[in-house]
């Protein structure tokens, strides 16, 4: 059990649970991709555990780049608008791995997958570690899913509750 910010949270994926299945995500790609030279494009801050975790496991050449997300408030659409930030390479006519943390109601990565078509990926997917089912609002084809989870607040390797507990080696949901 640890404490962040006054709120409860208790143990949900053990390390040795992640590291297992993270290997298995990464085999998968590793067939997926061969000789494709994927460019993977990591989402900060979230994904850093994730994905250290996963290249050690991905043997196929490829290329890996960070990105942060940038969001406003659009006049023109309801809701926020998730804009790509330090995408320096470029990736017309590239296969693109999108890897992230969460995918929670979806309306993040339905953007960025779009965003990516849009400049010219020749394909885009998605390996995210987690996934909740429940919370979907917007469909997004999800190729690669570590864990897929209940609708409830998790933190820990890599994930944050108001930016504390990134850190933490696995991964802790709030306790109820
Ligand atoms: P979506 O657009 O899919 O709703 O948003 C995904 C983003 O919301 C994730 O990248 C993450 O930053 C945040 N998020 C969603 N659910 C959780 C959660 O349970 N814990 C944490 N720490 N962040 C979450």
């Amino acid at each position: 059990m640890i404490t962040i910010r006054n709120k409860t949270f208790v143990p949900f994926l053990s390390p040795a649970a992640l590291e297992a299945r993270i290997a298995q995500v990464a085999h998968q790609l590793n067939e997926d991709y061969k000789g494709k030279m994927p460019l993977f494009i990591v989402v900060l801050k979230g994904a850093f555990m994730f994905s250290a975790e996963l290249f050690k496991h991905v043997t196929i050449p490829c290329e890996i780049t960070f990105v942060r997300l940038a969001s406003y408030e659009s006049m023109e659409s309801s809701g926020r608008v998730k804009q790509i930030m330090g995408l320096e390479e470029s990736v017309e006519n590239r296969h693109v791995v999108l890897v992230e943390d969460i995918v929670d109601t979806g309306l993040t990565m339905a953007q960025l997958v779009a965003q990516l078509r849009q400049k010219g990926a020749e394909s885009v997917e998605v390996a995210t570690l987690l996934h909740k089912p429940d919370a979907l609002k917007q469909p997004v084809d999800l190729r690669y899913i570590g864990f897929e989870i209940e609708n409830r607040f998790v933190v820990g390797y890599g994930l944050d509750y108001d930016e504390q507990g990134r850190n933490l080696d696995s991964i802790y949901v709030l306790a109820e």
